[in-house]
């Protein structure tokens, strides 16, 4: 068994580990992109939200007395890299990329809405606020994405049909 607040660390550290990942991604994702420059651009915006969603995390867990896992954001890492060296393989990576990046801030969102629910019933005050401060931005992450994926996409299908052009990234 384990209280309320020791779930709620546990699972901060797990966000910690995901804020590693996505961090590793996006900053993969970004640095590859060439033809897409609106994309580049609301990955990079994204990247500093990141950061910041990493410090409070980090604030949340050095406050509760638990450290983050180097363990998990090890792996988290290892992860995010082969995603990334896996992603240049294909030949319509920014379209691939870019459901990824869709389905990744779901899975934040999901997060975050636990996290949230936890630190209530755990009374974290602190922690509600630092998850309903992050959670919005994974929203507008994850809408920004659904609603590029058809001009993404077209763009992608244009450059994809001109032997000139290169469409992958
Ligand atoms: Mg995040
Ligand atoms: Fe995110």
């Amino acid at each position: 068994m384990a209280t309320p607040q020791e779930n709620l660390i546990d699972w901060l550290r797990d966000a910690h580990a995901m804020e590693q990942q996505a961090e590793q991604m996006l900053r993969a994702q970004s640095k590859r992109l060439e033809h897409y420059p609106q994309l580049k651009a609301r990955i990079d915006q994204h990247v500093e939200e990141t950061l910041d969603q990493q410090k409070l995390i980090d604030d949340c867990l050095a406050r509760l007395g638990g450290s983050s896992s180097t363990i998990k954001d090890m792996t988290g890492r290892l992860m995010a890299f082969g995603q990334a060296v896996g992603g240049t393989l294909m030949s319509d990576e920014v379209v691939k990329g870019a459901m990824a990046g869709y389905v990744f801030e779901n899975v934040e969102i999901a997060a975050y809405t636990v996290l949230i629910a936890a630190a209530r019933a755990a009374g974290d005050t602190e922690t509600l606020a630092a998850c309903e401060q992050i959670l919005p931005q994974e929203i507008e992450m994850a809408d920004w994405l659904l609603q590029h994926l058809p001009e993404i996409t077209q763009a992608f299908l244009i450059r994809s049909e001109d032997p000139n052009l290169e469409a992958k990234r």
